[in-house]
């Protein structure tokens, strides 16, 4: 789904643990670490959304606006 591309990801010096190894500078490239994830439990067949949650505003993003709504995805194995 779309989410907030890497780019657009800014923390800083935040201290991700694991996750460390995604950053770049002082963002957090969070498409880097879903293809991981995914490529880790096996999975084959996916596709990753290129909608940025942050840049289109079709979407809610804590990062652009401060106050907003959510919205959530789920994963489905058949
Ligand atoms: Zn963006």
């Amino acid at each position: 789904g779309a989410h907030i591309k890497g780019s657009c990801y800014e923390i800083g010096d935040m201290n991700l643990g694991e996750f460390n190894a995604y950053k770049n500078g002082g963002f957090f490239d969070i498409t880097a670490a879903l293809r991981a994830e995914i490529n880790a439990l096996g999975v084959k067949n996916y596709e990753i959304s290129e909608i940025c949650s942050h840049c289109d505003k079709n979407y809610f993003s804590y990062r652009r606006d401060g106050k907003t709504g959510r919205f959530a995805g789920w994963v489905i194995k058949r």
